[in-house]
């Protein structure tokens, strides 16, 4: 295993624009789950953390200069944060690899990237976000302000813990809100860093609050908080439904990314090359810890035998190895809890019926760490668990189908909406499937593109609202109309 010599700083909570340590002086230990080595240790926040942080995130709206800062100075200082991103693309990218197992080839060539990205993007809307004036009556002027919320509340996973950061705190932040941002326990780095970076780039204290520490506490303490106006959160189906009960209790508004079982389909009509590439990617990409991951393969049973065969190649070239070395392509699910339920979750498909023809076992690296092979289950049925509950992992349940009908219904027939590809060289066919499919997103003859400047939700219990593009910035702000009386 790559050697990682220098050692990473303790992490401490960022509170009114100071790192500190948590109230009650508690720490946890963040590991590598390549190693299974202790990374760390991290302040955690508990409920007086929480209580600290309302109070700055509070004062920084109420008084401080953020919202009142003109737009292009605001647009200033989170461009630059985009920019110091940039500029500490390895350190960060390396950050996220001993944090979360994956690549290191993905955290800087993806996510570093990305996460910039919706600095850069967001802050250009900080000029550009507007009312307008709407002409209702010769006796009035009235027109609309589009005002920022207040403090939110952004509860990220663990999966793509910088990315999250970008995706939740630029919008709210270019509208001119203050933000409470808290990362998953498993993958708290990144965010400080970013928090650090953010008062580095300009931001005002108590604008941008970190607080790593447990959903159950830090987490609940923010969605119940009266001071916090809003809760954007990505995560599990279950604790977003438990975040929104809460949230009725102050009347919150919530915007939530859940997850998701999306259908990766395959026409006998496609590239069928381009197609087997895209399948695999759309699973083992991020080790399949990708809520919009294309875990459910639909393929033409006319060409299924073939192209599983290729698949299941491409697939037992894709071995689980040391995530520091740049031409690792797969590397460590998140924790030991994850590697089991996925393994879990690969039994019971079997159980169900499903063949295995690739992959399916832990396979540690150096002796060590939480690696799952690429696997693929064929022969899967719709109705069986494993074609219809999430397995965030490098798992792909394959079902047969005859025709655009049943296409159709076997990728809607799921509770999830989060996203889906058609693979077809037909135009017709591949708008009019992309029409009939209930999902946030869907690609055509590609799998996994995100921009901040596309937004990116779910239907059906995959969430609601969005992130990115000009459909979020609804999110974070309030309409206000004015009726200004002229006679
Ligand atoms: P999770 O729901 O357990 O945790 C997400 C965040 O919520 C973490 O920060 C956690 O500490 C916090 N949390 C947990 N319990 C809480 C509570 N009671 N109150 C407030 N906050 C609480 O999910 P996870 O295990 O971190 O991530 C995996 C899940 O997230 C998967 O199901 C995946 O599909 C989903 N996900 C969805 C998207 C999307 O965009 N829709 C993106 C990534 C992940």
């Amino acid at each position: 295993m790559t050697d990682t010599t220098t050692p990473v700083r303790p992490g401490r909570l960022i509170i009114n624009g100071e790192a500190v340590d948590a109230a009650s002086g508690r720490t946890f230990t963040t590991s590598n789950p390549a190693t299974e080595a202790p990374i760390c240790e991290v302040a955690e926040a508990g409920a007086e953390d929480v209580e600290r942080a309302a109070r700055a995130a509070r004062a920084a709206f109420a008084s401080g200069p953020w919202p009142r800062m003109r737009p292009a100075e605001r647009q200033r200082i989170l461009f630059r944060l985009g920019d110091l991103i940039l500029e500490h693309g390895d350190e960060l990218g390396r950050l996220e690899t001993l944090d979360n197992g994956k690549p290191i080839f993905e955290s800087r060539q993806i996510d570093v990237p990305m996460a910039a990205n919706c600095f850069h993007y967001f802050a250009g809307w900080a000029t550009r976000l507007a009312g307008e004036t709407l002409p209702v009556s010769p006796a009035f002027f009235t027109y609309t302000l589009r005002e920022p919320l207040g403090v939110v509340a952004a509860i990220i996973p663990w999966n793509f813990p910088m990315i999250m950061v970008g995706w939740k705190c630029a919008p709210a932040l270019a509208a001119g809100n203050t933000v409470i941002l808290k990362p998953a326990e498993l993958t708290p780095l990144t965010a400080i860093r970013i928090g650090e970076l953010a008062l580095e780039a300009g931001l005002p204290p108590g604008v941008l609050n970190v607080l790593p520490g447990p959903g159950g506490v830090a987490g609940e303490a923010l969605v119940r908080h009266p001071g916090v106006d809003k809760v954007t959160f990505t995560g599990s189906t279950a604790v977003g439904q438990r975040i929104m009960r809460l949230a009725a209790d102050t009347v919150k508004p919530v915007t939530l990314e859940l997850g998701g079982k999306s259908p990766n389909i395959v026409f006998a009509d496609a590239d069928l090359d381009a197609a087997v590439r895209g399948a695999a990617t759309g699973i083992f990409y991020g080790k399949g810890e990708v809520c919009a991951a294309g875990s459910r393969l639909l393929v033409e049973a006319s060409i299924h035998t073939e192209f599983v065969a290729k698949l299941v190649e491409r697939a037992k070239k894709l071995q689980p190895a040391d995530p520091l070395d740049p031409k690792t392509r797969l590397g460590a699910l998140v924790s030991e809890a994850q590697m089991k339920k996925v393994l879990g979750c690969v039994e019971n498909g079997v159980a169900e019926g499903a063949r295995l023809v690739a992959g399916g076992r832990r396979q540690p690296v150096d002796g060590k760490g939480w690696f799952v092979q690429a696997t693929v289950l064929d022969a899967v049925e719709n109705r069986m668990r494993v074609a219809q509950e999430e397995i965030f992992g490098p798992v792909l349940a394959v079902i047969p189908f005859d025709g655009v009908d049943d296409a159709v219904a076997k990728g809607n027939d799921v509770l999830y909406g989060l996203a889906a590809g058609v693979w077809t060289k037909d135009v017709k066919k591949a708008h009019a499937v992309a029409r009939r499919l209930q999902a946030g997103t869907v690609w055509v003859n590609a799998y996994n593109f995100y921009d901040a400047g596309m937004p990116f939700g779910g239907f059906k219990q995959s969430g609601f609202g969005r992130d990115l593009g000009p459909e979020c910035l609804h999110e974070v702000t309030q309409v206000k109309s004015v009726w200004v009386n002229l006679e």
